[in-house]
């Protein structure tokens, strides 16, 4: 993979995802040393580039660099020139000529790291655009699915929320898909895509129905930031019909994991008490995360010499 652009699940195929997840399971024995650096990626240059705020995605990226030991330089849109009116893909190629290994790229509109892609030298990796996608949240996803469970293949995924909104459920879907698992999404009419079967997966209005046997349980954020609200229907109507809670955990199998990308919207899509305790693994999502951006920062710029896209 290396000097690859890593725009999307949908762009991998199985032996991609399951070559990052291995890799990532490597990664972990490194998080656990007392001294948590190796040398690997000494001398590279990791831009983390974010044009809409984040918390777990830019620190763990930042702390996987460092832990491979690259060099991590962090723009935020109010801190750089873009608050000057420079063009996105001005800012992008300045950041080039400084010759980066890598650049992480979020940005609010769909799209965005792709463009940026077609212009740098560097790889860009998408650390999340609009609705579209959020590779790496999809990889840790199913790293963390994988160690629970001990496969993804054959297990039942039920994705609840405003799936329309979500990027993170559209790169699970590509990716739980590919690697075997039935993925159902469910949430009010208005937040399911009206193209999801499409993607091959199965839809429901009801939770009770989408829950009925499955393995894992994803709960997601409400895009208050990217719905117009015209047909949004209220939280407490959401939480009541599509929050989860203990009680409701109940439709899935007994084994059900429950998960979330974050930040939650506690007392909306899950109960504080669910949130915090298993079969809830949102902390082990957040801790893989770390691990798998290591993997994916070594897979794609963790060769000697130059990283020219020419060469991938
Ligand atoms: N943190 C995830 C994302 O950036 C999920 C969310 O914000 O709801 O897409």
């Amino acid at each position: 993979m290396i000097g690859r652009d890593l725009l999307g699940i949908e762009d991998l195929d199985r032996a991609d995802i399951e070559r990052i997840l291995e890799t990532a399971e490597r990664m972990q024995e490194i998080g656990e040393r007392e001294v948590k650096k190796v040398p690997t990626l000494r001398g590279r240059t990791i831009v983390n580039l974010f044009f809409e705020p984040s918390t777990r995605t830019k620190a763990s990226f930042e702390i996987a660099g460092k832990r491979l030991s690259a060099d991590v330089v962090n723009f935020t849109a109010s801190s750089s020139s873009l608050s000057k009116h420079e063009s996105i893909l001005d800012t992008a190629k300045t950041l080039d000529a400084m010759d980066p290994d890598a650049v992480i790229v979020r940005h609010r509109v769909a799209g965005v790291p792709k463009r940026i892609a077609d212009v740098l030298e560097a790889p860009v990796i998408n650390a999340g655009d609009g609705a579209h996608e959020h590779p790496t949240q999809a990889l840790l996803d199913m790293l963390t699915v994988y160690q629970e469970k001990g496969r993804i293949d054959g297990l039942t995924v039920a994705i609840i929320g405003d799936i329309a909104h979500s990027r993170v459920a559209r790169s699970n879907v590509y990716g739980f898909s590919k690697l075997g698992a039935e993925v159902r999404v469910a949430g009010p009419p208005p937040m399911i895509p009206r193209d999801v079967a499409t993607l091959g997966v199965k839809s429901y209005h009801s939770l009770r129905e989408a829950l009925d046997g499955a393995d894992v349980v994803m709960a997601l954020r409400i895009q208050l930031e990217r719905s117009t609200g015209a047909h949004f229907p209220s939280v407490r109507e959401y939480s009541s019909t599509f929050g989860l809670d203990r009680s409701k955990l109940r439709y899935a199998k007994d084994d059900a994991i429950v998960m979330h990308p974050g930040p939650v919207n506690r007392g909306v899509e899950l109960s504080p008490e669910l949130a915090d305790r298993r079969p809830s693994v949102i902390l082990d999502q957040v801790r893989n995360g770390v691990a798998l951006r290591m993997a994916v920062l070594y897979l794609i710029s963790g060769r000697p010499g130059p990283t020219a896209k020419e060469d991938a």
